[in-house]
């Protein structure tokens, strides 16, 4: 029988990779404006599996008892001690946008040298069943941050970020959205995601 798994995100991004990574037979997902959702709870958790907690379970309740996945992601610093973490969408301020977060970012770093630039990113997914059960996946990538932007592809960060996989040479920024899903945070979460849900089916 066929399953619909809203999806706590109206970003058609992270539906394209969310569908392909956990593309089990039957399922099918919607977004909250093509499932006819208003979901938009507060994101006050301070870790990121307790925001994806809250925004899978406002859309399940919301759905009347659907399955519902939600994710929450971030960059931690080692040098800012973990920052922005769970504020990383809005590090320079509410609505300031990633040239601005990525601009408060290297001035923030700007006394710090290359080899103490490690950070990483880290997404943490939340899928709730029909019957209210839980299943939790965490996804990190490690990395530092480089001394100036580079790359026009990715989003947020990525043009900053220096993934330990490319050995300092390439950005999130340079590289095509399949290398990136390949060794990304968000790749990790889901492919340990759909392991643990094909394990449980
Ligand atoms: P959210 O999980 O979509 O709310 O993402 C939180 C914030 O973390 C984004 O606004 C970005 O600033 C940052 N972020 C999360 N994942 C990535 C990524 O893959 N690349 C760059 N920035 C990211």
């Amino acid at each position: 029988m066929g399953k619909t798994v809203v999806l706590a995100t109206n970003n058609a991004h992270k539906v394209d990779e969310i569908s392909n990574a956990l593309s089990f037979p039957g399922w099918q997902f919607k977004t909250l404006r093509q499932a006819g959702i208003v979901s938009d709870p507060a994101e006050d958790a301070d870790t990121f599996e307790g925001n994806a907690r809250i925004k899978a379970r406002s859309a399940h309740e919301a759905s009347g008892g659907k399955p519902a996945l939600a994710d929450d992601s971030g960059l931690e610093v080692d040098a800012l001690g973990g920052a922005p973490g769970v504020y990383s969408a809005r590090y320079a301020g509410e609505g300031a946008g990633d040239a601005a977060n990525n601009a408060k970012l290297l001035r923030d770093l700007a006394d710090v040298p290359a080899d103490k630039r490690t950070a990483r990113f880290v997404c943490t997914l939340v899928f709730i069943d029909e019957d209210g059960t839980e299943t939790v996946a965490r996804g990190t990538v490690e990395g530092c941050i480089g001394l100036a932007e580079a790359g026009a592809g990715g989003f947020g960060y990525d043009p900053l970020f220096l993934p330990d996989a490319y050995h300092g040479e390439k950005t999130f920024a340079e590289v095509p959205q399949s290398e990136k899903s390949a060794i990304s945070h968000r790749g990790n979460a889901l492919r340990k995601l759909r392991d643990l849900l094909e394990n449980t089916d």
